[in-house]
């Protein structure tokens, strides 16, 4: 249990400010952190996951985010799966998705590929300290 939690803490905790990606307008555009839920049920749009409220059962932990504490709760809980954390031990989005816009989320992971890296292979001469100046933006447009 232990360590699912610090699995939970160091994966699945969505910290974002003003300056994140995720910030759109002046709010999060993921919505965190969500609103406590005595239980999961569907509100006619998406599915709202329980998130238990300090006041009943919940939970809240200080941890570090850069030279800050930061106090973090269940509302700032990504939701997952208990065996795949444990077994990956690596940040996933477990949600359930209902709309279209979903089948092009998951098409684009799809076609994206695989990763790619550019290297450049030269010969080295014993005592030789010459620095490759690649210009990877240029191997990039020869592509
Ligand atoms: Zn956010």
């Amino acid at each position: 249990m232990r360590r699912l939690h610090a699995l939970v803490i160091s994966q699945q905790v969505h910290r974002c400010n003003s300056k994140s990606q995720c910030h759109k307008s002046g709010q999060c555009s993921k919505r965190y952190p969500k609103p406590y839920c005595e239980q999961t049920y569907f509100d006619g749009l998406n599915v709202v996951y329980r998130r238990r409220h300090l006041d009943n059962g919940g939970n809240t932990v200080l941890i570090h985010s850069g030279d800050r504490v930061v106090r973090i709760s269940n509302a700032d809980i990504v939701p997952y799966n208990i065996f795949t954390l444990l077994d990956l031990e690596n940040h996933h989005d477990l949600e359930v998705i209902n709309s279209a816009t979903a089948i092009g989320y998951i098409l684009k992971y799809e076609y994206k590929g695989c990763d790619k890296s550019y290297i450049a292979i030269t010969k080295a001469r014993e005592g030789d300290n010459t620095i490759v100046d690649y210009d990877e933006p240029k191997a990039f447009r020869l592509v």
